[in-house]
C-alpha cells in the first residue's frame, strides 16, 4: 500500500557564487532598487528602507547586501568578489549622491551598517555606527559641525561598537576606561565628558584594541567597512541570535542582509534626537500613537533601554512640527502595509528621518483588538484579520491575574506594563541562575528575572522566567519587545528598584530583597508587589475575541477536543471551545491523597481476591470522576483511557523505603511500620524493572490483571448510565493504551465490552460507546490496518510515538536537546512541535492503514502536538479528524486549525490575503 510521501525541504545549492546575482540593491533620491515585498533578499529592514525611498519618504540614503551573500559567507567564510565589486560600486553612487567620501576630506560621509533578517529578531544581531571614523576624519567632523564633544563622542563610540562586535573584545574592557575617566574626572554623566577627556578616552580605546587583538584599531574606511560588514553576517550565528530563532522557530539557513546607510546624528545637541514608536499601542491595541524617544542620543540609547526615554506626547510640545510630520507618515505607513507600523526615526538638527518601519510586534490582546478594529475600520477585510494573530498569543487572553484578595497587597514599586498577565517566583538576578533555579519538568520552580535592564545575552535565562522586571527601560526595551513576542509577563522601567546582581540583591528605599525571596508582577498595570500572591484564571469571553473566532471558526475543518482528567478542567476546556475529551489519562485520578492507599492495596495484593477488594473500594471513587466528565460534556464525546504508567509510579521510592527502614531499625525497631515498609519494598523491588517505559504498562497491565479493566471500564458505564439518567447526553469512547497487535486490542476490547453488556442488563439503560486504542508505537502504526478491525478509533499518542520513533527518552531529553540544538543536529524539540519527516510519516502510514480497513474510522492526536500550531495544521493537511490538547491551547489550536483551513480555501501567502 503506498503513503502520502512527505514532502522534504529542497537541496541547498553549494554553488559559490550565482553568476549575474544582484547582491547590493540601492536605495536613495527617491528610488529604490528594491522593493518591500523583496523581504527574502533583503531582510525586513531592507525592504522597509526600499519601500519608505520608494515612497519619496525621507530616509538617509545607502544599500543593502542582500541575505544571499551572507549565506555565502556561512559556507565559505569569505564573500565573493561579485559581493565586492558590486558594493565598492554602491558606495561610489552613495558618496556621489552624498556629495562626500567615506571617511574622508572636509565633510566625511560616516554610515551605519545593521543587520537585517527576514523576520525581526530585536537586538539580536549587530550593529556599528558612525564607521569611516579615523583620527584624521573626527577633526573634519568636529570642525564641520562646530561641535568637537559631539565628534570625539562619535569616535568613541566606534571604537566602542567596532571593538566589541568586530573585534569581539569583551564590552567591559571599554567600561572600564570609560568609567575610569568619569570617575577621575568626578562626574556622572557621561554628557559631562569634554571634548580633551573623549580624546584621553579615546587614546585608551586604541590601546586596549592593540592589547586585545595585536592590531591597531583600522584607520582605512573601507576595511572598516568590510570588517563591519563581515561581523554583521557572523552575527547571524551568535549565540542568542540561535536561541532566538529556536524559540521562534525561524529557519537557520536565512541568513542576514546588511544595510549600509548615510549616518544622521541624533547627537548633535538640543534640536537632534531619537526614537521608537508604533502607530497603535502595541500591549492593548488601543488605537493611539505611541512612542519614546531622547534628544540629544543615538539610537542605541533607546533601544537598549540605557536611559528611560520620553513619552513621543512630549515631542509634540518640543518640535510641533516633527512630530505632525511624523504623525503623518506613520499614518501612511500603516496604511500602505495594511498593519501596525513600528518605526524608528531620528531628527538631526530638526528635521526628520525615518530609519526604519516593520509590523510591529504586539501582545495577544493587542493583536485581537488590532485586527477587528482594522476590520472596523476598512484596513483589512476579516478574512484577512483571522491571519493577524499568531495562535499563540491567544494564550494572552487566558493568562492569569493577580488575585488581590488572596494576600497582603504591598506595592514595592511601579514601572512600565510591558507584557501583560501576572507571574508570582522567587527573585533570580542572573539569566544563569534563572536557568539553574526554575529546573525543569515536574521539579519547574517559578522565578521572576530581576535585572537592571535586559540583553539580548539574556534570552536564556527570559525564556524559563515566569516573568521578567527591569529598573530601567521603556516599552520598546529589549525586555518588553522580547517578552511580548515570548507572551510573559513583564514589567520594566521600574525605577524606584536599585539592582545589584553582584550581590544577588535588589533595593526599593529602605527594604532589600536577596534571590529566593517571592514577588508578584502584576504585567497588566505594571505593579510589582511584596510576597506570594495568588492568581485568578482569566476569562476567555472577551467581546473581541469572540469576534475574531467568529470569523475563524467556519474555515476550520479538523475537531478539538482537550486533554483533561477532571471535572474542574473539562468545564474550563469547553468554555474556551473544546468539541470533547480527547484523552482522560485515568491514572491521575488515582495520585489523590484518599486514593492513593487504596491503589497502594490493588498493586500490593498477591492474589486475585486481595486485587478484586482494593479495586472495589477505587470503583465508587472513579466512577464519581467519570460522571463529573460526562455531565461537563454533556453531549460530547469523552475519551477515556486505561491505566497506562507503569504501577512503581504509584509506589513510594526505594531509595526513601531504604531510609525509612534504617530510620525505624534504629529508633523503633519493633514498631509494625517497619514490617509494612519492609513489605512495601519487596513489592517495589519485585517492580523494579530496568525499562519502566518499555515495561509493564499500557494494556499489557489490562492484560496481566484483567480485572483493572473490568474495574475501570465499570466504572465508565456505570457514570455514564447514571449521567443518562440525569437527562444528558454522554458519549463515551473507552480507549486502550499502547497497543501493538490486534490480540492485545481483541483482549481488552472483550473486557469492555463484555462489562458494558453487564452494566446495561443490570441498570437496563444502554448508552453509545466505542472502544478504540491509542496508537503510540511504531508497529502500531505499521500493522494500524489489522488493528482497525477491532478498534472503532485511533488516537496518535505522539508522546510516546516521538519518543519511540526517535529512541529519546521523553524524559531525559533535557540531558542532551541543548547540545543537539546547540550543533544544529536538531532544529528543535520534537516533542514540542511534531516531526514530518519520521514520526508523521508512520502516523501517516497509521491513518491509511487504519482508514483502508474502516473507512469511518475516527482519528486523533493527543500528544503535546496537538497543542501546537505548526503540528495543528500538519494534522489538518493529513486529515486527522481532531486534535487534542491541554486545555488552555484549546483556542490556539482553535485558531490554528481555523487558519489551516483558511489558507487552503483563500489564496494566502505567508498569512496575508494577496
Ligand atoms: C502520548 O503518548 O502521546 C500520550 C498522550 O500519552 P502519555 O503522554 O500519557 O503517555
Ligand atoms: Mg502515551
Amino acid at each position: 500500500m503506498s503513503v502520502t510521501p512527505v514532502s522534504r525541504p529542497p537541496v541547498e545549492s553549494t554553488e559559490k557564487t550565482k553568476q549575474g546575482t544582484q547582491y547590493v540593491f540601492f536605495f536613495g533620491a527617491g528610488k529604490a532598487d528594491g522593493n518591500g515585498k523583496m523581504k527574502d533578499e533583503l531582510g525586513g529592514k531592507g525592504a522597509g528602507l526600499a519601500e519608505m525611498t520608494n515612497a519619496g519618504l525621507p530616509v538617509p540614503p545607502g544599500f543593502t547586501i542582500q541575505t544571499e551573500a551572507c549565506r555565502e559567507y556561512m559556507r565559505s567564510n569569505k564573500t565573493s568578489e561579485a559581493v565586492n565589486q558590486q558594493m565598492l560600486t554602491a558606495l561610489k553612487r552613495l558618496e556621489e549622491l552624498q556629495g562626500q567620501k567615506l571617511g574622508s576630506g572636509d565633510n566625511p560621509l560616516l554610515v551605519s551598517v545593521r543587520s537585517g533578517a527576514k523576520f525581526s529578531m530585536p537586538g539580536m544581531m549587530d550593529t556599528i555606527l558612525n564607521l569611516g571614523l579615523n583620527d584624521e576624519s573626527v577633526k573634519s567632523l568636529a570642525r564641520k559641525s562646530s561641535n568637537e564633544r559631539f565628534a570625539y563622542d562619535s569616535y568613541r563610540r566606534l571604537i566602542q561598537m567596532f571593538g566589541n562586535v568586530v573585534l569581539e573584545i569583551p564590552k567591559h574592557a571599554f567600561d572600564e576606561v570609560f568609567d575610569g575617566q568619569k570617575k577621575k574626572r568626578g562626574v556622572k554623566q557621561d554628557t559631562e565628558l569634554t571634548p580633551d577627556d573623549l580624546r584621553e578616552v579615546i587614546t585608551q580605546y586604541k590601546q586596549v584594541v592593540k592589547k586585545h587583538t595585536g592590531h591597531d584599531f583600522p584607520q582605512q574606511p573601507l576595511e572598516q567597512l568590510t570588517m563591519a560588514r563581515d561581523a554583521v553576517f557572523r552575527s547571524w550565528n551568535n549565540d542568542r541570535a540561535k536561541v532566538y530563532r529556536r524559540i521562534n522557530n525561524i529557519s537557520d539557513e536565512l541568513g542576514t542582509a546588511v544595510n549600509v546607510q548615510a549616518m544622521v546624528f541624533g547627537n548633535l545637541g538640543e534640536t537632534s534626537g531619537t526614537g521608537v514608536g508604533f502607530t497603535r499601542n502595541p500591549a492593548t491595541g488601543v488605537k493611539e500613537f505611541y512612542g519614546e524617544f531622547l534628544m540629544n542620543a543615538q539610537g542605541e540609547d533607546v533601544v537598549a533601554g540605557i536611559r528611560t526615554p520620553i513619552h513621543i506626547s512630549e515631542l509634540h510640545k518640543q518640535m510641533p512640527q516633527v512630530y505632525d510630520q511624523l504623525r503623518e507618515i506613520t499614518t501612511r505607513l500603516e496604511k500602505h502595509y495594511r498593519d501596525v507600523q513600528d518605526f524608528e526615526f531620528t531628527i538631526q538638527e530638526g528635521r526628520l528621518y525615518m530609519l526604519q518601519t516593520r509590523n510591529g510586534k504586539r501582545t495577544g490582546l493587542a493583536a485581537v483588538r488590532i485586527a477587528i478594529d482594522m476590520v472596523d475600520e476598512g484596513l483589512i477585510k476579516p478574512e484577512e484579520a483571522i491571519f493577524r494573530v499568531d495562535p499563540n498569543q491567544l494564550y494572552d487572553f487566558l493568562v492569569p491575574r493577580l488575585d488581590e484578595r488572596s494576600g497582603n497587597i504591598e506595592l514595592l514599586a511601579t514601572g512600565l506594563p510591558a507584557s501583560p498577565g501576572a507571574a508570582v517566583g522567587q527573585i533570580v538576578f542572573t539569566a544563569n541562575d534563572a536557568v539553574a533555579k526554575a529546573g525543569t519538568g515536574a521539579k519547574k520552580n517559578p522565578v521572576i528575572l530581576v535585572r537592571a535592564e535586559t540583553t539580548p545575552e539574556d534570552i536564556h535565562g527570559m525564556e524559563v522566567a515566569a516573568g521578567i522586571l527591569t529598573a530601567r527601560g521603556g516599552m520598546t526595551s529589549h525586555a518588553a519587545v522580547v517578552t511580548r513576542g515570548m507572551g510573559k509577563c513583564c514589567i520594566v522601567g521600574a525605577g524606584e528598584i536599585e539592582v545589584n546582581d553582584k550581590k544577588k540583591e535588589m533595593r526599593i528605599g529602605s527594604l532589600t530583597l536577596k534571590e529566593g525571596d517571592w514577588i508578584s508582577l502584576d504585567g497588566t498595570t505594571g505593579r510589582v508587589l511584596k510576597g506570594q500572591l495568588g492568581t485568578l484564571p482569566a476569562s476567555p469571553d472577551n467581546a473581541d475575541l469572540q469576534k475574531l473566532m467568529g470569523w475563524a471558526e467556519p474555515f476550520r475543518k479538523i475537531g478539538v477536543r482537550a486533554n483533561a482528567d477532571i471535572p474542574r478542567d473539562a468545564v474550563a476546556a469547553r468554555s474556551f471551545g473544546a468539541e470533547g475529551i480527547g484523552l482522560c489519562r485515568t491514572e491521575h485520578m488515582f495520585f489523590a491523597e484518599d486514593r492513593i492507599p487504596h491503589m497502594r492495596a490493588m498493586i500490593m495484593a498477591r492474589t486475585e481476591p486481595e486485587r478484586r477488594a482494593a479495586l472495589s473500594k477505587l470503583l465508587p471513587m472513579q466512577r464519581e470522576d467519570f460522571e463529573g466528565l460526562f455531565r461537563a460534556m454533556d453531549g460530547l464525546p469523552v475519551t477515556i483511557r486505561l491505566l497506562d504508567p507503569p504501577l512503581h509510579e504509584f509506589l513510594p521510592k526505594r531509595e526513601q523505603l531504604m531510609v525509612d527502614i534504617a530510620r525505624l531499625e534504629i529508633n523503633d525497631p519493633k514498631s509494625p511500620r517497619l514490617a509494612e515498609a519492609r513489605e512495601v519494598l519487596r513489592r517495589v523491588e519485585e517492580l523494579h524493572e530496568f525499562n519502566p517505559m518499555l515495561g509493564l504498562r499500557g494494556c499489557r497491565l489490562g492484560i496481566a490483571f484483567p480485572e483493572i479493566t473490568e474495574m475501570q471500564a465499570r466504572a465508565i458505564f456505570e457514570a455514564a448510565v447514571n449521567v443518562a439518567k440525569e437527562g444528558k447526553k454522554p458519549i463515551a469512547e473507552v480507549m486502550v493504551p499502547l497497543t501493538v497487535t490486534i490480540k492485545e486490542m481483541s483482549n481488552q476490547a472483550q473486557i469492555i465490552r463484555g462489562v458494558a453488556e453487564e452494566v446495561f442488563k443490570e441498570k437496563g439503560t444502554k448508552v453509545h460507546y466505542h472502544v478504540g486504542t491509542m496508537i503510540e508505537l511504531p508497529r502500531a502504526c505499521i500493522v494500524a490496518d489489522e488493528i482497525a478491525k477491532e478498534a472503532e478509533f485511533f488516537s496518535f499518542g505522539t508522546n510516546d510515538l516521538t519518543q519511540t520513533t526517535y529512541g529519546f527518552s521523553r524524559d531525559d531529553i533535557g540531558t542532551f536537546l541543548p547540545a543537539y540544538v546547540e550543533k544544529g543536529i536538531l532544529k528543535n524539540d520534537p516533542f514540542t512541535t511534531i516531526d514530518q519527516k519520521g514520526v508523521g510519516y508512520l502516523v501517516e502510514l497509521g491513518v491509511a492503514r487504519g482508514r483502508k480497513v474502516r473507512p469511518d474510522l475516527e482519528l486523533g492526536i493527543c500528544g503535546e502536538h496537538g497543542g501546537d500550531p505548526e503540528s495543528v495544521a500538519y494534522c489538518h493537511r493529513i486529515g486527522l479528524t481532531y486534535v487534542s490538547c491541554s486545555p488552555y491551547r484549546v483556542l490556539t489550536a482553535r485558531l490554528a486549525a481555523a487558519q489551516a483551513g483558511a489558507a487552503d480555501k483563500l489564496n494566502v501567502e505567508a498569512g496575508r490575503t494577496k
